[in-house]
């Protein structure tokens, strides 16, 4: 089947708009017309008329037809029952396959058996525009006044986790693009660097001496030079909504400050800083990107307080008269947490300039987290699907998978153990000796009849403090779910008046009290990022039962061949809860996180 997704801003008339009774004024129930129904991508798609064998140039076309020939308004009637998405595609389908006359249809009353029946959720036609029009339509669940999300009816919990799953993939594959651009061109890159070697003008004997030290910089930086990467990076909007959010929100912290934005890119979160009230930002990038930030600042009429410097944040100065500042903001975080090290750049920076007493490191923390994960339906579509291809076994295949981590996204309902924290990073003090790491682990299972668990998932919570304090220990992550006010659109900028800066004596804001905790995570309970998960296959898998206990230990460490890549390693055995039962011997397994 093929779905295209519709544009955001498509906005049908609200479910609980008040029924209007009289059929005669389908057109003053409010005062909208079909263009603000039908969004710019659907107006140009050829579209069937519901009750004649007539395809018109547009929805609204098609639709304007319907009205005026045969007097059937789909906008009235989905209006007047205050029909919600999936009963408005019922009836569509329903009037498709059952050729109701066009009087029947209209005078429907809402309790029909098609209204509860999942088999009119199946188009009647392929790629139906008119259908288009409402599956992503999220005016029912993304009104921020109603006091509490609307719940879609149990019979509609399948279609509808099948529309997002559908829409999960096509994120995802937009990101998968965008990493196989990066990929290829990080690679052809390697071919360049080939040349340069074969041109050092050195005689073949003396090659080998003449290498020049490994760089595990130039294509780093050069694939942030590309557009892709920040666009998905921006569109990630639990990543940069959270960010606008602490930001704009704690003018306490930023009114007046000197802030420095570590690997700007371009330049959102300094743009952020700047208008929460910093007195100055130092953007600092060492990718061509660099030049993007400069414009945008000036675009955005902010040079007078934001100054990008382009390098590397180990390598700059900052300009006359600037030793220290009181926030550094960076979103430095890669796929596992760790993979890209970049937190090490983040680290140098705030030993040589964040200021030694109230400085605030945004984020401040983060937690890296652990489960089981039954993984079924990721582990067909990775490795079991080459034992049986066309009747061969390709299984030979898949042995690699079981050498890599795996990034992708997870259900929550394949995590079969409450996650343990294998890494708690304060950024604070951290330093970063401490980012190779071993960590034990013991996981208990969830699953509530014997389950085959395939992996191990990994995944990471972020949290920002006002006072850059590490978080209590009670502290919940934020999680962000399918119409989170939060993700509807960018955070209002400069919509609140700022309030003075209580910092602006130079008094900290650490120890007093509780701190003010924005947060999120990239886990599978959340909405997707674009860190999606990291999921580690078992080559054996664990045949677990209600309170299985998985004990090991965790081990991460730069990669020996690139220092941006991860060597993991994982030890567990398995042991019934019984006490008599003897424990497994124990498995060790090791991936490159690349
Ligand atoms: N802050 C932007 C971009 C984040 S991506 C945003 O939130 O959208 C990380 C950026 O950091 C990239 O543009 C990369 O070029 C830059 N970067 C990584 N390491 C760096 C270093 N050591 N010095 C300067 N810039 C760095």
């Amino acid at each position: 089947m093929s779905l295209k997704l519709p544009a955001s801003h498509i906005n049908p008339p609200p479910a609980d708009e008040p029924v209007v009774q009289d059929d005669s004024s389908s057109d003053d129930d409010d005062d909208q017309t079909w263009d603000d129904w039908v969004s710019d991508s659907l107006e140009k798609r050829p579209c069937k008329s519901l009750f004649e064998d007539r395809t018109f140039d547009s929805v609204q076309e098609a639709l304007a037809f319907d009205e005026t020939t045969h007097g059937f308004s789909l906008k009235e009637v989905s209006s007047r029952l205050a029909l919600d998405q999936y009963q408005r595609i019922r009836l569509i389908n329903w009037i498709r396959r059952e050729h109701p006359t066009a009087s029947e249809a209209k005078s429907v009353t809402g309790s029909e058996d098609f209204f509860k029946s999942d088999d009119y959720l199946k188009p009647a036609l392929e790629d139906d525009p008119l259908l288009q029009l409402f599956l992503d339509d999220s005016s029912d669940s993304e009104d921020e006044d109603a006091p509490e999300k609307q719940e879609p009816p149990k019979d509609l919990t399948a279609a509808q986790r099948r529309i997002s799953a559908l829409q999960r993939k096509v994120e995802q594959a937009k990101q998968d693009l965008v990493y196989y651009r990066r990929f290829v061109s990080e690679r052809l890159n390697l071919a360049g660097l080939a040349d340069e070697v074969k041109n050092l003008n050195v005689s073949s004997s003396t090659t080998h001496a003449a290498v020049p030290l490994r760089d595990d910089d130039s294509h780093y930086f050069q694939s942030y030079a590309e557009n892709d990467i920040h666009a998905v990076m921006i569109q990630d909007k639990v990543r940069t909504a959270t960010y606008a959010k602490y930001i704009l929100s704690n003018p306490d912290v930023f009114r007046d400050a000197i802030v420095m934005d570590v690997g700007c890119g371009t330049g959102i979160l300094s743009l952020f800083a700047a208008k929460a009230g910093a007195k100055r930002v130092f953007a600092i990038d060492a990718s061509d990107i660099a030049e993007k930030a400069a414009q945008i600042v000036k675009d955005n009429e902010l040079d007078n307080i934001i100054t990008v410097i382009r390098g590397k944040v180990e390598d700059i100065k900052l300009p006359e008269g600037y030793d220290h500042v009181d926030i550094i903001v960076s979103e430095w975080m890669g796929y596992a947490l760790l993979y890209e090290s970049m937190l090490d750049s983040v680290l140098s920076a705030r030993d040589r300039f964040l200021k030694p007493e109230g400085g605030v490191m945004a984020p401040s923390q983060s937690k890296m987290m652990f489960a089981l994960c039954e993984a079924g339906e990721l582990y067909k579509e990775r490795i079991g699907f080459w034992s049986d291809v066309y009747g061969f076994d390709l299984s030979a295949m898949a042995k690699d998978v079981y050498d890599e981590a795996v990034v992708d996204v997870v259900g929550s309902e394949t995590v079969l153990s409450e996650p343990v924290v294998v890494k708690d990073l304060y950024l604070g003090d951290i330093t970063t000796k401490q980012l190779d790491f071993t960590s034990p682990f013991t996981l208990v299972s969830t699953a509530e009849r014997r389950t085959k668990i395939h992996a191990f998932v990994l995944y990471f919570d972020i949290f920002f403090t006002n006072t850059g304090e590490p978080v209590p220990e009670d502290t919940e992550v934020y999680i962000a779910r399918d119409g989170d006010p939060i993700l509807a659109e960018v955070w209002p900028l400069g919509g609140r008046p700022h309030q003075p800066r209580r910092m602006s004596t130079g008094e900290p804001l650490k120890g007093k009290g509780r701190p003010k905790v924005t947060s999120f995570s990239t886990g599978p309970a959340s909405v997707p990022t674009h860190w999606k998960q990291t999921v580690f296959f078992l080559r054996e898998p664990i045949n677990a039962g209600e309170g299985t206990i998985v004990e090991g230990v965790f081990k991460l460490r730069k990669s020996n061949d690139n220092s941006r890549e991860l060597d993991v390693e994982i030890h567990y055995r398995v042991k019934e809860p019984e006490e008599e039962a003897a424990p497994s011997e124990v498995t060790v397994q090791f991936y490159k996180v690349r």
